[in-house]
């Protein structure tokens, strides 16, 4: 299968990336509880216990479009997930693609990919990648001559809010007008002329999103990153790319925490992902009721799961080690429900 059939085919399609043991678990010889076989199949080997305490792993297997595992570049992950999404948006349609799973599986590393080291190309995240594919086929004959202006927007949502990360994280409104149509009112939408360009956005948007925190990792992995590649022809808008960075899941099991501010986070970021997963599904099942107000997330994506020209891909993230284990289970069990039916 080659990574254009996929997009063919289908409208979404959901993939799981393994990211290696890192240092810490392997000092702490963590045991590596998931198997990647080929073919998409993924394994959990889950630990359990019998009533006489004896000891065991469990198999659970899971089946995606694809199955990245630990060897895995970005650049292979990009081929095969954003890359074909890229054309969607140059046929007038919405693209979009989501990095799912818990804080530390590799969301960000995905997505920004690492902007901290040298530029090498396999430091590159999804967004730049795509960015790059953006203003290869601008500058096509059968495209340069269509007059598409590419901009882009990069917000985050925090708690049911919306903040600008190109513009100081100003906080924004969302509308909705009589035709359903929603607008974040005031986003800066910037002209690009470059993938350079684009990357420099990154590079802003992202340490906006990280600084004047106390704990600046534990706040961004409770908020959603959206950066959007936005295709305009004559001011009018002919195709969008949603490259989505999701909040954590994890907290959806974690109970330890209950101070309110947490708790009403964590019922968010649970509102959230679930009001995505059910508009996913309408998306799979061309269903005439898509959920969008469920939450702030599908409300500002809703463009992304209506019309004919729609695609989407979700990228399910997942630690390896035993630690995590639960975690994973969660992670792959929403991923499953995502599918097309
Ligand atoms: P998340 O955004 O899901 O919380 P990060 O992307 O920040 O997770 O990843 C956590 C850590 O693991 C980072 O230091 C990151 O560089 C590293 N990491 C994640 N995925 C990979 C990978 N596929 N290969 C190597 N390192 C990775
Ligand atoms: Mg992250």
């Amino acid at each position: 299968l080659s990574p254009s059939d996929t997009v063919e085919a289908h409208r979404i399609c959901v993939c799981v990336r393994k990211r290696p043991l890192n240092n810490k678990e392997v000092t702490k010889k963590e045991i590596d509880v998931v198997t990647i076989p080929g073919n998409g199949t993924l394994l959990v080997h889950e630990p359990k216990q019998k009533v006489d305490l004896t000891k065991y792993l469990d198999n659970q297997v899971f089946h995606f479009d694809y199955s990245f595992d630990e060897s895995s570049t970005n650049d292979l992950v990009y081929r095969f997930t954003a890359k074909p999404l890229v054309q969607t948006i140059f046929d007038g349609g919405m693209a979009t693609c989501f990095a799912y799973g818990q804080t530390g599986s590799g969301k960000t590393h995905t997505m920004g990919g690492d902007f901290s080291g040298k530029s090498q190309n396999s430091s590159k995240g999804i967004y730049a990648l795509a960015a790059q594919d953006v203003f290869t086929l601008l500058k096509q004959r059968r495209y340069s001559s269509q007059d598409l202006c590419p901009y882009v927007t990069f917000f985050e949502i925090y708690n049911g809010k919306v903040f600008d990360l190109l513009n100081k994280k100003a906080t924004l409104r969302v509308l909705e007008d009589e035709k359903q149509q929603v607008q974040v009112v005031g986003l800066q939408e910037m002209y690009v002329s470059c993938a350079e360009d684009v990357i420099k956005m990154i590079e802003m948007g992202s340490a906006c999103r990280t600084s004047g925190q106390t704990s600046a990792n534990a706040n961004s992995s409770r908020s959603h990153a959206i950066l959007q590649v936005i295709l305009r022809r004559r001011n009018q808008l002919h195709g969008k790319f949603s490259l989505v960075d999701l909040a954590g899941n994890e907290r959806g099991t974690d109970v330890s925490s209950n101070d309110r501010q947490t708790l009403a986070e964590t019922a968010e970021i649970n509102r959230s992902l679930l009001a995505l997963k059910e508009c996913i599904r309408s998306l799979g099942m061309d269903s005439q009721h898509i959920p969008f107000r469920m939450s702030k997330l599908t409300q500002v994506l809703r463009d992304s799961f209506i019309g004919e020209n729609s695609r989407t891909c979700m990228i399910a993230m997942v630690s390896p080690g035993m630690a995590s284990c639960d975690y994973t289970l969660n992670t792959l069990r929403y991923a499953d429900r995502a599918k097309e039916l």
